[in-house]
């Protein structure tokens, strides 16, 4: 067996892989996040819009924050947002620089 990382979804789980057959073994630790991760994705939230100034705000679950906070260790609270297609908005928790480094 040989270790090796393995990318689901963006998520990177320590594996051990055969390379004769193939087979591949998950890191409990990690299978047990990434099964974490799985049941939130598959919930779905309606949260209220509410006029802020002269901005929209959308309350993001708890659950989730906690989640990422847990498996990024450090996030901060920049945020890259995106107008990604009609009717949808993507945000993004790892793609802006943090400026105080
Ligand atoms: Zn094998």
């Amino acid at each position: 067996m040989e270790k090796a990382k393995i990318s689901k979804n963006g998520f990177l789980l320590r594996a051990m892989i055969c390379p004769k057959c193939n087979e591949k073994i998950i890191h409990p630790t990690d299978e047990q996040e990434y099964n974490k991760f799985i049941n939130l994705r598959n919930k779905n939230f309606v949260v209220k819009m509410r006029l802020v100034g002269n901005s929209y705000a959308v309350s993001i679950p708890k659950e989730i924050v906690s989640f990422m906070r847990e498996q990024e260790k450090i996030m901060n609270d920049m945020v890259r947002l995106c107008f990604e297609e009609a009717g949808k908005l993507s945000l993004n928790f790892m793609g802006v620089k943090n400026d105080k480094r």
